[in-house]
């Protein structure tokens, strides 16, 4: 009998994430390889790094749920990469570039956060307290991600408007 339950929801928004966090993580070295500023550069790279370990934190989470490591497609992520890259494109060697970089950028945080939330919620109703912490750390970084993005936004797009 297959119910689909919370547990299930669960599992199917961890298989969605996981997705997502491997198709980002493909992305950042192409998003930072494109930006002009440096320190817009070497954010994006951090933060391929640190997507690394959101990979590993869930597959973490897949074991202890004994269950196989395994990505569902995300329409979602691939409709904001999607963007992403079409700025890219359009904005090569263009003024606003790092500007739509950032944008993008911060669509993928935002989603990640909204991911991630909602994953700690449900795990705290399910009593998964080995989760709760992995999704936890992850959803640290993604916020603090976020806030570094608008920071280095404002002085981005103040030297442009310069
Ligand atoms: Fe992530
Ligand atoms: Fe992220």
């Amino acid at each position: 009998m297959s119910e689909k339950d919370l547990n299930a929801l669960f599992l199917d928004t961890l298989k969605d994430i996981y997705y997502a966090e491997k198709q980002i993580y493909k992305a950042l070295p192409k998003m930072a390889k494109a930006a002009e500023s440096d320190q817009l550069r070497a954010a994006f790279e951090k933060h391929h790094d640190e997507t690394e370990n959101h990979i590993q934190r869930l597959e973490q989470i897949f074991e202890l749920l004994h269950k196989p490591a395994r990505g569902k497609k995300c329409d979602a992520i691939e409709g904001i990469l999607d963007e992403g890259k079409e700025i890219m494109e359009e904005y090569e060697n263009e003024p606003a570039l790092d500007a739509g970089l950032l944008a993008a950028a911060q669509a993928v945080e935002h989603y990640e956060i909204s991911r991630y939330g909602t994953l700690k919620a449900w795990a705290e109703k399910l009593n998964m307290a080995g989760a709760i912490k992995l999704l936890d750390q992850t959803l640290a970084e993604e916020k603090k991600t976020d806030e570094t993005l608008s920071r280095i936004a404002t002085s981005v797009v103040n030297a442009e408007a310069a």
